[in-house]
């Protein structure tokens, strides 16, 4: 993968080396051309090096990355771990004047220009990190650019550098999420948090086993993905709204009228028509949300400013909106 830009999003295009021999040839071509000879050299203890010979005033910098890299290389391995295991070859990185992009993988040989070091140190080892996603994905071939480059910056920017969700540029259009990078990372990083978990894992292995086909991704997330955007784009205008300052019943007007109340530190109870009908323990709380759980149905539910919500097939689905308020004539003796 060629990172020409790594702060401006762009779609690298494969090689005519890796379309013909794929990118597992493109690792054994890397092994074969000496890559074990220099990682013999000091007793191939570490499985990526980082090199700085062309540029000694980089050496300070190419340490830390290469501790900086061993230390992420085998968790990166981890997180897009699949059914199909991939040995982690050895990775040579070199800091290279003579490049003019940023940063290029091409099978387990990683250039990062010097330039880019030298201006961007931060920055650099986030492209390290990005460069050594590509290594472990080992796709043998590159249909989706968009997934490939998305599931990168995801590990890069989300896991590694921990940015939160807002950060994630949300660029115009019908479907900017095509051109990889950050705002793929974001859409990905949303549907993992929100809408459908596991989805960065079984795109990786449908990428790696060749699976991948025209309904895959509809298969994971849950819905086409241009619909996904446009609901994750929308997700994130809508203000988070807070829940009053001290939440204890939730009014809603289905099924004849209900209600969620608190009745003591904890424990909650549903009525229905003034009639209590369940109670939940509630297992979590944050200024949004209330969650609470019925474990003997079992029943996950999650009360917000102005919904209560059914977690159902891994998603959080409206069950009722109503609206947080006293209850009318309300005893205070009567209840905690
Ligand atoms: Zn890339």
């Amino acid at each position: 993968m060629v990172d020409e830009t790594a702060l401006f999003p762009m779609v690298a295009g494969m090689s005519n080396w890796s379309r013909r021999f794929g990118f597992l040839g493109l690792v054994a071509a890397a092994w074969l051309a000496g890559v074990p000879s220099t990682a013999a050299a000091d007793g191939g203890t570490r499985a990526v090096r980082v090199e700085a010979a062309a540029c000694p005033e980089h050496a300070a910098w190419a340490a830390a990355a290469e501790t900086l890299a061993n230390e992420w290389y085998p968790r990166l391995g981890n997180l897009l771990a699949s059914d199909i295991a991939v040995e982690l070859p050895r990775v040579r990185i070199r800091i290279d004047p003579a490049y003019r992009g940023v940063a290029a993988a091409s099978g387990a040989e990683i250039r990062i220009a010097a330039d880019w070091v030298k201006e961007h140190p931060e920055d650099a080892r986030g492209v390290v990190i990005h460069e050594l996603v590509h290594v472990v994905q080992a796709y043998p071939e590159n249909r989706e650019g968009w997934i490939t480059e998305g599931i990168a910056d995801y590990l890069r920017c989300a896991v590694f550098e921990g940015r939160p969700l807002r950060e994630f540029p949300r660029p115009s259009g019908e479907s900017p999420y095509r051109d990889g990078y950050k705002p793929a990372a974001g859409f990905l990083f949303w549907l993992e948090s929100t809408r459908a978990p596991g989805t960065v894992r079984r795109l990786n292995a449908a990428l790696r086993n060749g699976t991948y086909g025209t309904n895959t991704f509809r298969e994971i997330a849950g819905a086409e993905s241009t619909d996904l955007w446009r609901a994750y784009c929308e997700a994130l205008e809508r203000p988070q709204q807070s829940l009053p300052p001290d939440p204890r019943r939730f009014f809603h007007d289905s099924q004849g009228g209900g209600e969620f109340a608190i009745l003591s530190e904890g424990l909650w109870v549903e009525r229905q028509q003034g009639r209590e009908v369940w109670r939940f323990r509630e297992v979590a709380r944050s200024g949004e949300s209330i969650e609470l759980l019925d474990e003997a149905r079992p029943m996950r539910l999650r009360l917000t400013a102005g919904e209560v919500q059914w977690f159902r097939d891994g998603l959080w689905t409206p069950l009722y909106s109503g609206r947080w308020t006293a209850a009318p004539g309300r005893n205070p003796g009567s209840e905690p």
